[in-house]
Parts: C-alpha cells; sequence; structure tokens
C-alpha cells in the first residue's frame, strides 16, 4: 500500500505520496498563505491528495490513509485542530470536513509527533522500542513513543519536551511560563547567545566568522569559531551544550529511552563539538545504569523529510 503525508509548516503545505518503506515517490506542496478558512484547508487537502495520486499514476484505493501533520494541538480521536498558530483557526473538525469530499482514512496528529514516527519507523529510531525526538529549531520539538506508539497522554498534548523550565525565574516564554528550554537550547536561543558575545567581543574571532558571513549569525557561527581556537566562541557552545544537556538528562531521566535523537539544523554539527560532549555530560549526569542500558544518543536521520513521511505513516501506525 502507499500512504499520503502532509506536513502543514509555516509557510508551506508540503505533500507526499510514501511507500511502506519510507520512500517519498512524489511530492506537491503550496503556500499556507492561500489556506483562509477551514473548508478551503479540507479541499486544499484533498486537492493534493488528487493531485499526487495523478502524478505517481497510482489510484486512490491504492491508499491507505492520508495523514497530516500540524504545528499545534490536535484532537487525535476525532481528527480535530483544536489551536495552530500559522492557520489562525481554532477547533476545526478536519477529518470530518475531508470526509465530505474522499472516504480515504484520514489522521491527524502533532508535526512533531509525525517527526518522531518517521523516525521510528524508517530512521535513527529503528528498532528501537522506547524512543525519543528532540528537534532544535525555532523552537524544541518533542515526540514520544513508547512500545512503538506515540505517547499522547490523557488528552493528546503529551511531548511539549521544549516548555520544560530548566531556569527556575528564567526568560519569559510565549507559553507563559519562565525559564523554557527552548529559550534557551533551541537554534534560535544559540543565535541570540552568539550575537550576544559577538556584540560583547566584536574583535573576537567569532566576530571575524559573523562579519564574513555578511554579519549574519547563524546555528555554525560559534562552533566554527572554535574550530578556528577562538575562546569566545568556546564559551558560547559550552554554555549552550551545558543548556542542551540539562534538558536531555531530565528527558532521560523520566522516560529512560531506549535511544534519543536530535534533529535540527544544530544537530548536523560535527560530533566532535556537539554529539561527543553531550553524551559525556547525560552520562555523567544521568542516574547511573550499565553501560548497556544507557539511552544512545544520535542524529536524527530524515531531515526536513520527517514531516510528510511521520504523517504518512499515521495510517501505517495504526495498522501494526
Ligand atoms: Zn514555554
Amino acid at each position: 500500500m502507499k500512504y499520503i503525508g502532509i506536513d502543514v509548516g509555516g509557510t508551506n503545505l508540503k505533500a507526499g505520496l510514501v511507500d511502506e518503506s519510507g520512500l517519498i515517490l512524489a511530492t506537491h506542496s503550496m503556500k499556507v498563505g492561500q489556506v483562509d478558512d477551514p473548508d478551503s484547508l479540507a479541499w486544499t487537502l484533498v486537492s493534493l491528495t488528487q493531485d499526487l495520486c495523478r502524478s505517481a499514476g497510482v489510484t486512490l484505493d491504492q491508499v491507505a490513509s492520508v495523514g497530516v501533520g500540524v504545528p499545534g494541538t490536535v484532537e487525535v480521536r476525532s481528527g480535530t485542530v483544536l489551536y495552530t498558530c500559522n492557520l489562525s483557526m481554532k477547533n476545526v473538525p478536519l477529518r470530518k470536513l475531508f470526509h465530505r469530499y474522499l472516504a480515504t482514512p484520514f489522521y491527524l496528529e502533532n508535526d512533531a509527533n509525525c517527526a518522531a514516527l518517521a523516525e521510528y519507523f524508517v530512521g535513527a529510531g529503528r528498532g528501537s522500542k522506547r524512543f525519543i525526538t528532540v528537534t532544535l529549531g525555532t523552537g524544541i520539538g518533542g515526540g514520544i513513543i513508547h512500545n512503538g506508539k506515540i505517547f499522547h497522554g490523557a488528552n493528546g498534548m503529551a511531548g511539549e519536551v521544549g516548555h520544560m523550565s530548566i531556569v527556575y525565574g528564567g526568560e519569559p516564554c510565549p507559553c507563559g511560563r519562565r525559564g523554557c528550554w527552548e529559550r534557551y537550547a533551541s537554534a534560535n536561543a544559540l543565535k541570540r547567545m552568539t550575537a550576544q558575545a559577538v556584540a560583547e567581543h566584536p574583535d573576537s574571532i567569532l566576530g571575524a566568522v559573523v562579519a564574513e558571513n555578511g554579519g549574519h549569525v547563524s546555528g555554525r557561527s560559534a562552533f566554527d569559531a572554535m574550530r578556528r581556537g577562538d575562546r569566545v566562541g568556546r564559551a558560547v557552545c559550552e554554555q549552550y551544550i551545558d543548556y542542551l544537556a540539562a534538558g536531555i538528562i531530565n528527558l532521560v531521566n523520566i522516560f529512560q529511552p531506549d535511544t534519543l535523537a536530535i534533529g535540527g539544523g544544530v544537530s548536523n554539527e560535527d560530533d566532535a563539538y556537539l554529539l561527543q560532549p553531550l553524551r559525556r555530560r547525560v552520562e555523567k549526569e544521568s542516574i547511573p545504569c550499565s553501560r548497556d542500558k544507557m539511552t544512545k544518543i544520535v542524529k536524527a536521520e530524515l531531515g526536513n523529510r520527517a514531516g510528510i513521511i511521520g504523517a504518512a505513516f499515521l495510517g501505517k501506525n495504526k495498522r501494526v
């Protein structure tokens, strides 16, 4: 069977036709800005489904399910979008609206959970039974797989790892709390810390790295400066890894997954500079256990394909 996965991002709706092995056979995308009410969203999902079938030369009855991942809160059982920041729509009964046009089984899920499911089936979590993904981006997304299923909590909202507080009374977060992990360990937080270090030490190698990049601070700037022997760059990286480790160690102590995968642009950094120091910190500070039972900390493998593949596999997850 084939599966369709649709990733509703901040700018684009990205849809893909996926086979059992997670291979994306065809893709289509369109701007989210063109969708302005619940019915047009449902119709857009239907037309993306039909376009994908047409371009891949498959019929609708070869498609086991359509899955959709959205950034925000969803009610999985009824297929309802409760809240999503990028579409300014609330309480949209998306499955019901979709089924007005097509009878294909339809699943809805939070996008970070989709990414975790994709990595679990065909990425860094293959063979894992208890698996967590942490995606470092604008914020920090998280997905928890327990015994082969997405862990939803009582109300479908579990897995918001970015909003665990690691600094009591710390930086304010849009969620209303202070000191949330994503305010310290997201890619955006790393850029903010880097920009602040450049402002304080404009004559450092880090300052030169940023100047060579047209004044643009990236998630790589501090790591590049550290590679060139800069103590300012090194201090930023060490601080960042401290913050990252704080949240990872919390997750390991609470869930003890067999594997924890880190995704997002920052995770592409050389292992020697990111994953290895992180593993040392986790080993030193998490609750002691024998080496063969320790959580394996690895890089996520699917990059930005995880959203489509995970949404597509929502239907597969129901069948296994
Ligand atoms: Zn927060």
